[in-house]
């Protein structure tokens, strides 16, 4: 089953994202880098990771915020998503940052099997204009 990315709101992926950026770093995530990362007040970051928790998409512990294979695989879904629609846009005759920006835009609503279906129509790519490895992890 592929995951329905229809889920999350514009915020949540952001915060999403964050967190699977500082994730790769040395130290779990705590709300003080999120909110700084985001550009957000602290409880307001809050109130999106206790969302993202209700999803099953993060769990907090002792004050560090992390994925749970369920968040992971909708950062991997929404990040599929992105480079395949910038990808289309890129091909199409836009300027790859113009594509970056207005992608993100509309991305996160996109469900992932008509991503695929773009991806197929557009010859399957394996990188985005960044350079960036175009891949989707089923799900089990
Ligand atoms: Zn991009």
């Amino acid at each position: 089953m592929t995951i329905n990315t229809n889920e999350v709101t514009k915020k949540e992926r952001d915060c999403l994202l964050v967190l699977s950026r500082l994730q790769d770093g040395e130290f779990p995530a705590r709300l003080s880098e999120i909110s700084r990362d985001m550009g957000i007040k602290a409880p307001t970051a809050l109130n999106i990771i206790e969302r993202l928790e209700e999803k099953s998409m993060v769990e907090r512990k002792k004050g560090m915020v992390l994925l749970t294979k369920e968040g992971e695989a909708t950062v991997s879904s929404l990040l599929f998503i992105h480079r395949v629609m910038e990808t289309l846009f890129v091909t199409s005759g836009v300027p790859t940052d113009n594509a970056c920006e207005e992608v993100e835009k509309f991305d996160y609503l996109i469900p992932v099997s008509s991503a695929s279906k773009v991806s197929k129509s557009i010859g399957s790519p394996k990188m985005c204009p960044h350079g960036e490895a175009i891949e989707l992890e089923e799900r089990q």
